[in-house]
């Protein structure tokens, strides 16, 4: 079933959908001739409610569930400079027209009304969000939107020649994906040969003002869970963050399986065995439980969504570089956001829309399920 009031549709596989069956999709619509539609052509938009008409700005964004959402990934692209194995597939060319993705204008004017409706966090992610030209430029807009906490996830490699500009236009934190210390693992794992320009790229951002940097690794057992320990050490000589994350059936290649997911808490008797760990106290929605050296600099962060879901207390939702709206990154639907902004709406008709959307938020992703199914779009389409 549709969730929201405008065209929803089942998510179909990598490019995700360039089309979608309208037809049937609205609860409440109304006739609308647009721009950019032949004379006489006329499509249905989504009646705005009079909540929207009367102005979005004033109410907080919450679903049914009482959950608050503040928090807004935006994907900027889905091209990424990495084919990493557990996220995408070899083939550097699976990737969307480009003529699919929402231009910086539009990106821009969803987040500002996105902004109005209480979303305090963005992080721009990808795909690769540093291969798509104008990303600074688009974060400089977004600082000027009054983004809270404007923060980026990057492969960083790139990011050593590109880290001041991102300051200079107004980033205020950063993620580094790093998910082997080994070159030759590393390269195995991206097939790329950029290992050097990442650790520079690190090292960039931790000399730099961005705070907090954090640096992510999915574990995927049996390719990097023998450096748990490595890591961790990596974190107390550098004194960052280092986030371990469990490996979620997201990947292109559909090879997840629940033995090659490394849980939490293995990754916290090992931590812990070697080197005390003090638990950080943690806002409720956040991700990551957070722990630091007992004896010194370092801090590590375990982001469990498979074996301890944080669903009940989720306050994300994502926007793809198609102009899709996600409500988790599980979501069976996505939403077109773009079909509204192509066809003229008026902000307070997407805020609408968008509110209704956000009302039928998923209780929560349902890998544990029996009957739970993969989406069809993976991690690289929906954005990390
Ligand atoms: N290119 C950027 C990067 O490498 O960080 C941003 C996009 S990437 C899809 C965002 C994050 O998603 C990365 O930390 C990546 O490791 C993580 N990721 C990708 N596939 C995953 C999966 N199947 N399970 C868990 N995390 C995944």
């Amino acid at each position: 079933m549709a969730r929201g009031r405008f065209p929803a549709c089942r998510d179909k596989g990598p490019g995700g959908n360039a089309s979608s069956s309208l037809a049937g999709l609205f609860r409440r619509t109304r006739v609308w001739k647009g721009e950019g539609l032949a004379p006489g052509k006329s499509r249905q938009i989504p009646r705005p409610s009079p909540i929207a008409d009367l102005g979005f700005l004033l109410i907080p964004l919450l679903d049914k569930f009482g959950r608050q959402i503040t928090d807004l990934r935006v994907s900027v692209t889905d091209r990424c400079n990495f084919r990493c194995v557990y996220c995408r597939s070899a083939d550097p060319d699976n990737h969307m027209p480009h003529a699919e993705l929402l231009e910086w204008d539009e990106f821009e004017r969803l987040v500002r009304i996105l902004v109005g409706m209480g979303i305090r966090k963005v992080r721009v992610t990808g795909g690769e969000p540093l291969v798509r030209p104008g990303v600074e430029n688009f974060i400089a807009r977004l600082k000027a939107l009054g983004v809270h906490d404007l923060s980026m996830t990057t492969n960083g490699y790139l990011l050593a020649d590109r880290c001041k500009g991102l300051i200079a236009a107004g980033l205020d934190r950063i993620n580094i994906s790093l998910d082997s210390l080994d070159r030759a693992k590393f390269e195995r794992v991206t097939r790329t040969t950029t290992f050097d320009d990442v650790m520079a790229g690190i090292d960039a951002a931790h000399s730099s003002q961005l705070r907090p940097v954090k640096v992510n690794a999915v574990l995927v057992r049996g390719l990097n869970d023998d450096e748990v320990e490595a890591f961790a050490a990596f974190a107390r000589e550098r004194d960052l963050i280092m986030r371990f994350i469990e490996f979620m059936p997201l990947d292109a290649d559909r090879a997840w399986r629940r033995d090659l997911m490394v849980p939490a808490a293995e990754v916290h008797r090992r931590i812990s065995a070697r080197w005390p760990l003090v638990p950080v106290p943690h806002e409720r929605s956040e991700t990551a439980r957070k722990y630091k050296f007992e004896d010194g600099r370092g801090e590590i962060g375990l982001i469990a969504p498979v074996t301890q879901p944080f669903c009940g207390h989720c306050s994300r939702i994502r926007l793809t570089a198609d102009g899709k709206l996600r409500t988790c990154l599980f979501s069976k639907d996505d939403h077109d956001l773009k079909f509204l902004l192509r066809g003229g709406a008026s902000d307070a008709e997407i805020a609408g829309e968008i509110r209704a959307v956000v009302e039928e938020k998923e209780k929560g992703h349902r890998i544990n399920e029996p009957d739970f199914h993969p989406p069809s779009r993976t991690m690289v389409f929906i954005g990390g």
